[in-house]
């Protein structure tokens, strides 16, 4: 398989926050009245990670505007603790340009940071990057070697997360950190409010959360790519 070089684009520095104060206390999402908790597989209780019906559906939308290659993007939000645990509350998924990217892998380039943190100035707010998403087109939701790689060297704050969806199958998994070991983190908490509560009820009807290992994963992997391999040898063989 396309094995992208992982230590090609690595000196990239994320913005650090090492004078970052003790984050106060917030009401949890699923104690305040004007959002609603829609959830799908069994979600951890600590971290809790909800995400917004807004930023799950641009996820969503630019994993299925291309479902010939792995396509990805940072995930904005807040995260702070609550009465119930560490809260990870994602707010917007911003797309990376993923000129790198092939089946099996994705790679974020010194370009796609770049324009990552353009948008995130212009949106002008005080949300922070607190993990990635990408997609496995038809092979289903796992994290590669390389998914790790890039997890290990770019998202290793404790609440960062990492956000597999595979459009074709309508799978997702969240990944997050967990006394220093990446897992899965059982489910996905979608928030919604008054005005977008049927359309992420619909969203989370269609999805299950579905999460394989990492051997697994490959195989599927391994089987995409033949039959990748086969439709270009029939193409190029015009039949
Ligand atoms: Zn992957």
């Amino acid at each position: 398989m396309p094995e992208a070089d992982p230590t090609a684009d690595i000196q990239i520095e994320l913005h650090s926050d090492d004078a970052e104060p003790e984050a106060e206390q917030r009401p949890d999402p699923a104690d305040r009245d004007e959002l609603s908790v829609i959830t799908i597989g069994a979600p951890a209780a600590d971290p809790r990670p909800f995400v917004h019906f807004g930023c799950l559906k641009q996820a969503l939308a630019h994993a299925r505007s291309d479902t010939e290659t792995e396509v990805g993007g940072v995930l904005v939000g807040e995260s702070y603790p609550s009465e119930r645990g560490l809260v990870i509350e994602l707010t917007a998924a911003l797309p990376a340009a993923t000129e790198e990217a092939g089946l099996g892998y994705v790679t974020f380039s010194h370009q796609a940071w770049t324009e990552i943190y353009r948008q995130l100035d212009a949106m002008g707010t005080d949300l922070r990057i607190l993990g990635w998403y990408h997609s496995h087109p038809g092979f289903g939701i796992f994290l590669s070697h390389q998914d790790r790689f890039i997890h290990n060297n770019f998202f290793a704050a404790p609440e960062s997360v990492a956000l597999v969806v595979d459009p074709l199958f309508e799978r997702v998994g969240l990944f997050g950190w967990r006394e220093g070991e990446l897992v899965s983190l059982g489910g996905v908490r979608i928030l919604a409010d008054e005005a977008c509560f049927a359309a992420a009820g619909e969203m989370a009807e269609k999805l299950s959360y579905d999460v394989a290992d990492e051997e697994e994963g490959m195989a599927s992997l391994r089987e995409r790519l033949a039959q990748v391999g086969q439709a270009v040898r029939r193409i190029l063989k015009g039949q």
